[in-house]
């Protein structure tokens, strides 16, 4: 289960909408036991697949080593569906994170004017035992929240429930 604050929420449906037409991504950031992982504040992030060629190839080519989906289809996939966080700015945001008695505990990233449904490309860049908030943008606004769960054996996304502090997340 995710349970997340309100103003991180709040802060994740800002940032989705600003961010309109392109895919945006940030950390959950709180504290994780067994199932359950609090998300206590969102921190956005810049989105590798955008912004930084070069780290885009390097990423790239190190899931492809890894198994994951080609580079081909990589570049091949429609613009809207692809974000990728680096490993400088996870280290950065982990220590950041450490510093405020925190931990990182998964990923939001919006998937604009698609359901908020896993692709490969999120499942192959995923580590297990993170929240994957996906957040549906249509026309601007947001659509529906959906938080997922790599299961590590199968390498396959399961859907967790949101909570929020005090009540559960309409759909
Ligand atoms: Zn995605």
């Amino acid at each position: 289960m995710l349970r997340i604050a309100e103003q991180a929420l709040e802060a994740i449906q800002k940032h989705a909408e600003s961010g309109y037409p392109l895919e945006i991504c940030g950390f959950l950031v709180g504290s994780a036991s067994d199932d359950t992982r609090d998300a206590r504040e969102a921190w956005p992030v810049r989105n590798a697949w955008e912004e930084d060629p070069e780290q885009r190839a390097q990423l790239v080519a190190g899931l492809e080593a890894a198994g994951g989906a080609s580079a081909d289809r990589w570049e091949s996939a429609d613009t809207e569906r692809r974000f990728l966080v680096s490993p400088a700015d996870t280290v950065a945001m982990m220590k950041r994170a450490r510093q405020e008695g925190m931990d990182l505990i998964g990923l939001y990233h919006t998937h604009p004017n698609h359901p908020a449904i896993p692709s490969d490309f999120d499942r192959d860049a995923a580590w297990p035992d993170w929240s994957y908030l996906i957040v549906s943008v249509r026309e601007g606004k947001v659509a529906e929240e959906r938080s997922w769960v790599l299961e590590e054996e199968e390498r396959q996304f399961q859907e967790e429930a949101i909570t929020l502090y005090g009540g559960p997340v309409g759909q």
